[in-house]
């Protein structure tokens, strides 16, 4: 059956994010042209993509592996993020020592498995791992935050609650009363690290397409994909198009595109933002249902994103870009930063943009094979929360498709069964009437342990 179909004028954000202002330069790859064969597609270059072709090209190193890029790697969510490269997974309660214990350490691999790529092949990442925070804005959440710290510390889960002079020397928000860090977190440079393993990947033989949307899947035993100018045939699919993917024609009632809008200042000298409030930290995300998220770049820009109704957006139809004006949310957005840094209010604001975070109902991801054949892999659905897990997704999914499947199956994420969107309009109307009784996201709620 044919799938399809990509809009770019409607999908593809067209402004530029602070990392994308900032990477190194380079020539784009040439976009597939003419019909090919390989063993593996891979449609999106994000972390989830770039990933999947690392682990699969070094377990398999005679696979042709080909992968399709509507724009430039790292177009989506992992060039257009906050950086923070989190522990966790989005969604999931655990309230025994072993499941929290494994939740945290599937993903403090995954972290510990971006370390070890810069350093094994010596990238140039700015990959400032000093810890990030969860930051708490009311003393009954604080408290409880405080509690829950102790507890996950007495099961070997190394965070730590902050407060008074503690929590000031890493960060002086107004409102702020206390803090959970996780040192073994921090900010990440998505760009840097996807850029780095394009030469990486291309000496594996990976070959990669940018400007090569796909417009059309005709999925099967041997699956055809097509862009404008070409088309690969082979036996397996890997969706690697989060946020995009319903445009592709695949869980279309599993995730849905939740708008969130960032800005960044210019830089500034460290000691300047520790006399406006910004400390030794990556980053942090406070205690709101639509959390504002801040992170500090290696070279002293303050980025602020997310923060209310204001600044998390769903376009009707689920497109991927933002196709109308977004000044009253950049706006909305810098008043954050005003808010919780006062003295910042006169820091020029360098760059402002948008990026697609995939939502799924729960906010709990999937990575799993579908398809009639079992040849559709995917990993997706992060929820905002998928600098780590996207890296980890590449792992998992050249598991599976080594029909490997012991290592993940007792994850939340395994094969997890995504759904519970309404279509369209209820999906529009629902989330316009939900959001703005609530000022929250609509989500659903699940089983403590997942
Ligand atoms: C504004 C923002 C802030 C965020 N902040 C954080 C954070 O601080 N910490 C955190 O953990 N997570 C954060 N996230 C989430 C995180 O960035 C994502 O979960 C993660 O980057 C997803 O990676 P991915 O590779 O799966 O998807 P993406 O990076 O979105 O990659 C998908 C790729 O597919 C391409 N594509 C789409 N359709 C097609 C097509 N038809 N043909 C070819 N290519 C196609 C796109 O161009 C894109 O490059 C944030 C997300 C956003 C949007």
């Amino acid at each position: 059956m044919p799938r399809v179909v990509l809009n770019p004028a409607r999908d593809l954000d067209e402004n530029t994010s602070l990392w994308q202002a900032t990477a190194a330069p380079r020539e784009a790859l040439p976009p597939l042209a003419g019909d090919i064969t390989a063993d593996v597609i891979i449609i999106g270059a994000g972390f989830t993509g770039i990933s999947t072709a690392y682990h699969l090209a070094r377990r398999y190193p005679d696979r042709h592996i080909v992968v399709l890029e509507a724009r430039q790697v790292g177009n989506g969510a992992s060039g257009r993020s906050g950086g923070m490269a989190l522990n966790w997974i989005n969604g999931v309660h655990a309230d025994t020592p072993e499941r929290a214990r494994r939740v945290y350490g599937a993903t403090k691999a995954g972290l510990d498995w971006i370390a070890s790529v810069i350093a094994e092949h010596g990238l140039n990442v700015r990959f400032n791992r000093i810890g990030c925070l969860d930051t708490y804005t009311n003393n009954q959440r604080a408290e409880e935050a405080h509690e829950s710290a102790e507890k996950l510390a007495a099961w070997g889960i190394p965070v730590q609650y902050l407060q008074g002079s503690a929590l000031e020397s890493r960060v002086r928000a107004r409102g702020v009363v206390g803090a959970v860090n996780d040192p073994t977190t921090g900010q990440l440079h998505g760009l840097d690290l996807l850029r780095g393993l394009v030469p990486i990947l291309q000496g594996y033989g990976v070959r990669i397409c940018e400007n090569s949307p796909v417009v059309a899947i005709e999925e099967g035993k041997t699956h055809v994909v097509r862009t404008p100018n070409g088309s690969v045939r082979a036996p397996t699919l890997v969706l690697a198009t989060n946020a995009y993917t319903a445009r592709l024609g695949y869980f279309t009632r599993g995730v849905f595109p939740l708008h969130s809008h960032v800005i960044a200042t210019d830089p500034l000298p460290l000691e300047r933002w520790r006399e406006l409030g910004w400390g030794d930290t990556a980053g942090f995300c406070d205690d709101l249902d639509r959390i504002a998220y801040a992170s500090m770049s290696a070279d002293g820009r303050l980025l602020i994103g997310g923060g209310g109704n204001g600044a998390y957006s769903y376009a009707y139809g689920g497109h991927t870009a933002w196709p109308m004006d977004a000044t009253a949310q950049f706006t909305f957005v810098h008043n954050i930063l005003k808010k919780y840094f006062p003295d910042a209010a006169d820091v020029r604001i360098a760059h402002r943009w948008t990026g697609p975070v995939c939502a799924t109902m729960t906010r709990v991801c999937s990575i799993g094979v579908t398809g009639e054949h079992k040849n559709v892999f995917h990993g997706l659905g992060y929820s905002g929360h998928g600098v780590v897990l996207a890296n980890l997704a590449g792992q998992v999914i050249c598991d599976l498709y080594s029909d490997h499947h012991e290592p993940w199956r007792d994850l939340p994420f395994y094969q997890r069964r995504l759904d519970g969107i309404p279509p369209e309009p209820i999906r529009w109307v629902g989330y316009q009437i939900y959001t703005k009784l609530t000022g929250r996201s609509p989500r659903k709620k699940i089983a403590d342990d997942v």
